[in-house]
């Protein structure tokens, strides 16, 4: 039988996009770790996020951060040697533009282009806290950003303008739940992809199953065999770009459990 491995993206889609509160899919959850399916968390979190959720949630498995900036495996997590770096009990396997750069382009487009923009490396960790609606000291995890600046848009008129100008920089935009983020040319299905050769490359041929809500989403639910998508209202661009994926039923967590339930029904 063919193992089934899981990415899920975080916000809005096993925590919920308002609130974070992930209650709802703790009885997936407990099913997975009996089951002995991992869940890999893909997400455009920070490190330092993501190693807080893991430890919430009990979660041990490699992750992705920062919009497939960089993948986490843990040490000897799988029985071969991955090239990487070693960093912290980690190999880091990195594709993302570093994070000054980013910065630095971003102002600049949003000179040329007379589009005024609001980043993360100008927000101080307070206003990071309201708008994301999280205390403060999740925002300072927030903040501590290595590969991809979340940013608003404050004029859209000029937006076009200013996307044009970060391409014309070799760099790309791509949209969250709540934010636009500008980043290098890494994306989540990258980083997924080569989690998912590591898993064929431990175990055979595996099932994978991908979770997201938004449109930075898109990218690695269509290289994963199941794609599950939560409603939300970006809903309907998504799906436009992953026909073959499935609607869950509820938003948050209480859609990616009954989505994640069904979907690993009988599988291990
Ligand atoms: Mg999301």
């Amino acid at each position: 039988m063919r193992k089934t491995i899981i990415f899920t993206d975080l916000d809005g889609t096993l925590l919920d996009a308002e609130n974070y509160s992930y209650e709802a899919a703790l009885p997936a959850l407990k099913h997975l770790k009996l089951a002995d399916i991992p869940v890999m968390f893909v997400t455009s979190k920070t490190r330092a996020e993501v190693e807080y959720w893991r430890r919430i949630l009990g979660n041990h498995h490699p992750f992705v951060v920062e919009n497939g900036g960089a993948a986490f495996v843990p040490q000897d997590y799988f029985p071969f040697q991955v090239d990487g770096i070693e960093r912290d009990g980690y190999i880091v396997l990195e594709w993302g533009v570093r994070y000054d750069r980013l910065a630095d382009v971003l102002e600049k487009a949003a000179g040329e282009s007379y589009c005024a923009v609001r980043g993360f490396h100008d927000m101080t960790v307070y206003e990071i806290a309201e708008v994301c609606n999280m205390p403060a000291e999740m925002a300072r995890l927030a903040k501590t950003r290595e590969y991809d600046e979340p940013f608003q848009i404050l004029n859209s008129s000029h937006a076009r303008d200013l996307e044009a100008v970060i391409e014309r920089e070799g760099l790309r935009c791509t949209h969250g739940g709540r934010f636009r983020h500008i980043i290098g040319p890494n994306d989540k299905a990258k980083a997924v992809s080569r989690l998912a050769e590591m898993f064929e490359q431990a175990h055979g041929r595996i099932t994978s199953i991908g979770i997201g809500d938004a449109i930075n989403d898109a990218s690695f639910l269509r290289v994963v065999d199941i794609a599950i998508i939560m409603p939300s209202p970006h809903a309907s661009v998504v799906l436009k770009l992953v026909p073959n994926a499935t609607l869950a039923h509820f938003s948050g967590p209480r859609g990616w459990n009954d989505a994640v339930v069904s979907a690993t029904a009988g599988s291990s």
